[in-house]
């Protein structure tokens, strides 16, 4: 528990948020939420247009969240982790995102699409290299799934891993990878039998930097620019055959069961743009006047407020309940699809909505709105964009009708 004591230590007295629900949650919970709000609100707001603004990775908010416990919530202690669950988890997220939601892109990659993996299908000297030096904000790892000729179509990939002796040899590019640039291990998805099409796909760690790695260009993207995105790419690049994640053949799966619990993540990453965007836009609302009374008074503005909670907070119960089943080892697939689809339109629309509100001010940089509603944009295409959420979810609820 002694990450988890840092966290409560760390906690002050409780204040309530007023349009957010609060009072379902057992009172860790509402611990670590307020911990996580007092270090967004002090550590992350202030810097979120600077991060932004010149792509600045914070190094240093990184490190401090590694150390409250962040940046390996659902991690037992055992291998340095917060030894929290994934409504925890949540939680988490969606605070640091509602102050930066750069930051949150970097801790959830992390936490789900990196140490999630490991942990479930690592053997344990894995387990003691590839988890433990990474828990403590030290390191962050990144997850390299998607290629430059298929995103969507994950089981199509063409990079390599060639049988050789004691080793496997990469070959290939892997595109979109966030926290390329810093991260000081990946799992890599390539091909070890190419005759088994998606069942040749096997899961690899591959310690960075590393001969035979080179990385591509930072990409100048529309929204979280404090997080690197770029490609990976492997020139007869030699890693050890014990660095193989599971068995031969598995890493489809490996993928896939990856992106379910990510997809909580960016569910909860979305939630707190959400959020973010509602406490701007009141606030705004309250103290602009027009036509001699705040906006906050005319029906319309209301009207807008009254769409975004409900929109939010359906996201939110949606996102609790995901995170709640896999906790509770129950099937999460089509849950975590909803809850990514819903939050990330949910951000989608409250950024909006903020920036209509807000007005001309909603347009420039001296206001966060702007910026919402770019961050807000990339959480419906990545870890499966929209329409491959809805793929999933109709699939799932075939199955479930039997029709
Ligand atoms: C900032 C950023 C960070 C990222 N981070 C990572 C990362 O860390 N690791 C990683 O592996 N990847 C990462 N990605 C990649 C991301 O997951 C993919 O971009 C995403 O899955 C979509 O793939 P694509 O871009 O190839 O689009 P495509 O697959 O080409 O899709 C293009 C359009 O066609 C639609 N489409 C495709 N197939 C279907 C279908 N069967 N039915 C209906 N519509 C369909 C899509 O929904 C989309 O609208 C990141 C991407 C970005 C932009």
């Amino acid at each position: 528990m002694a990450l988890f004591g840092r966290i409560i230590t760390k906690s002050h007295h409780f204040k309530t948020r007023g349009i957010a629900t609060l009072g379902a949650l057992p009172e860790t919970h509402q611990m670590l939420q307020k911990t996580c709000r007092d270090f967004a609100d002090n550590e992350l707001k202030p810097i979120a247009s600077k991060i932004d603004r010149e792509h600045f990775y914070p190094k240093e908010q990184i490190k401090k969240m590694g150390e409250l416990g962040l940046m390996a919530v659902a991690i037992p202690e055992k291998y340095g982790g917060t030894g929290l669950d994934y409504v925890a988890y949540a939680i988490a997220m969606e605070e640091i995102s509602r102050g930066c939601a750069s930051t949150g892109v970097i801790m959830s990659v992390n936490n789900s699409l990196y140490l999630g993996p490991i942990l479930q299908f690592g053997s344990e000297a894995q387990k003691e290299q590839y988890i433990t030096p990474f828990t403590n904000g030290d390191k962050v790892g990144c997850f390299a799934l998607s290629e430059p000729g298929n995103g969507s179509d994950a089981g199509a990939a063409s990079t390599t891993a060639k049988s050789d002796g004691s080793d496997w040899i990469l070959n290939g590019t892997k595109s979109w990878i966030t926290n390329g640039f810093e991260s000081e291990a990946a799992i890599v998805l390539a091909t070890t039998d190419k005759n088994l099409k998606h069942k040749g796909i096997s899961a690899i760690i591959v310690p960075k930097p590393i001969q035979g790695l080179e990385l591509g260009k930072k990409e100048d993207k529309l929204g979280i620019r404090g997080s690197s995105t770029c490609s990976l790419i492997f020139e007869d690049c030699k890693v050890p055959k014990i660095n193989l994640l599971g068995q031969p053949g598995l890493g489809f799966k490996v993928a896939m069961m990856t992106l379910d619990a990510g997809r909580i993540g960016i569910a909860a990453q979305a939630l707190g743009i959400a959020q973010a965007s509602l406490e701007v836009a009141a606030e705004y609302a309250a103290k602009r006047l027009a036509f001699g009374k705040p906006l906050l008074k005319l029906q319309t503005i209301q009207n807008k407020l009254a769409e975004m909670a409900v929109q939010l907070e359906s996201a939110r119960l949606l996102t609790w309940r995901a995170a709640w089943l896999k906790d509770n080892h129950k099937s999460y697939t089509k849950e975590a699809a909803m809850a990514k689809l819903a939050a990330s339109e949910a951000a989608t629309f409250l950024s909006h909505q903020c920036i209509q509100i807000l007005g001309g001010m909603g347009y420039v940089s001296d206001m966060p709105a702007e910026r919402f509603y770019r961050d807000a944009r990339i959480t419906e295409i990545y870890e499966g964009t929209s329409e491959i959420q809805k793929l999933v979810i109709a699939g799932n609820l075939i199955k479930e009708l039997g029709v």
